[in-house]
């Protein structure tokens, strides 16, 4: 009688004995775990790292706004990359030559349609070429895709090297000397340049010169040629096709002019956004430089513009007691209300070939 009561109350005892300690036990782990996980490296933000985006390619999207319907079937690039909307947007699909990877793969007519033509013209040189892995475009109704600041108007588009060996890669792979395949990625950026409908394209500097070496000692370019294409060897141009931005070292990106879709999102774009409830926020943060003078302290240039100084320094990668050189230029932003109706898409910017003195800076 007795051993069979003890041995029904052993399995309760133990249940019971778990579901009391439980909570102590799991108190004691899990200030280890957090620790572990709140101990991430610092991230140094420099204006390299808040314009440098990274693939993102798989990120749920938020919900889209209602579909507008719009007096027209042309693709609407609305507002700027930068800030921007994006109607009638066309689908780039996986086929034969792209591996789409990305739900946000809305892009203008003309943005799509020059993608095929540019890798199109890759395969017409070398047939049986992998298929270019593509990311992000823009969503369906365009707007902020994080951690991208553009990509919000149907003229962006994130594409993967032209990789050697064996294989379809899947995903954007970090270039190297050993896997680049310079042939084909020269071949894509020639593309690019005979388009004519680019903007211009992102790509690390380290792999420009990559890049630059090859088409210099390989392909016997004249270093003149180069000059146009790309901005290594030197630093910080603006007038070259392929610039240097950080983060594009296992991608490119290219930002398309896309002019009729920006004419007609000047035409339509204020009745599109209307319908959809949603309005282009009028502010825009703006760059700029001050250089530095005799006298200039980080704390006087801050009162200056009347800007935080913790900011200043944040963008500039400086300390309080950083040392300032005369001469030195110093990123600063400000916030701008845009004018009604601005389009600098279809403004300065897209008035010359190589948008040469866009009023503000365009960042990928
Ligand atoms: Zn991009």
């Amino acid at each position: 009688m007795q051993l069979s009561r003890i041995a029904f109350r052993l399995p309760r005892l133990v249940v019971l004995s778990i579901a009391f300690l439980t909570p102590f036990l799991s108190a004691f782990l899990r200030p280890q775990r957090l620790h572990a996980r709140t101990i991430a490296p610092l991230t140094r933000v420099t204006l390299e790292s808040m314009a440098g985006d990274k693939p993102r390619m798989d990120t749920p999207a938020a919900p889209e706004p209602p579909v507008p319907a719009v007096a027209t079937t042309e693709s609407l690039s609305i507002g700027e990359p930068n800030r921007g909307r994006l109607i009638n947007g066309v689908e780039v699909e996986t086929d034969e030559r792209l591996l789409v990877r990305s739900d946000e793969n809305f892009g203008t007519a003309e943005t799509v349609e020059a993608i095929r033509r540019v890798v199109d013209a890759v395969h017409a040189r070398f047939p049986g070429t992998h298929k270019i892995v593509v990311g992000d475009l823009s969503r369906e109704h365009g707007g902020r895709i994080r951690p991208h600041k553009s990509h919000q108007s149907g003229r962006d588009v994130d594409l993967g090297f032209y990789l050697n060996g064996e294989g379809q890669p899947s995903l954007f792979v970090p270039v190297t000397a050993k896997n680049l395949d310079y042939e084909r990625t020269m071949a894509l950026i020639d593309a690019i340049a005979a388009d004519d409908s680019a903007q211009y394209v992102f790509i690390d500097r380290r792999v420009q010169k990559m890049l630059y070496d090859y088409a210099v000692d390989v392909q016997k370019r004249a270093p003149e040629s180069m000059a146009g294409l790309f901005e290594y060897p030197r630093k910080g141009s603006l007038t070259t096709l392929v610039r240097h931005r950080r983060g594009h070292r296992n991608h490119l990106h290219i930002r398309f002019f896309s002019p009729q879709a920006v004419a007609a999102g000047e035409k339509f774009g204020g009745e599109a956004l209307a319908q959809m409830g949603a309005k282009l926020d009028p502010f825009q943060r703006v760059r700029f430089t001050h250089v530095i003078r005799k006298g200039d302290t980080l704390a006087r240039v801050a009162q200056r513009y009347r800007l935080d100084l913790t900011n200043v320094m944040k963008w500039n990668g400086l300390k309080r007691r950083s040392t300032l050189q005369v001469g030195q230029g110093l990123a600063l932003y400000r916030t701008v209300k845009v004018p009604e109706g601005r389009n600098t898409a279809s403004g300065m910017c897209h008035a010359g070939p190589r948008a040469i003195g866009c009023w503000h800076p365009s960042r990928s």
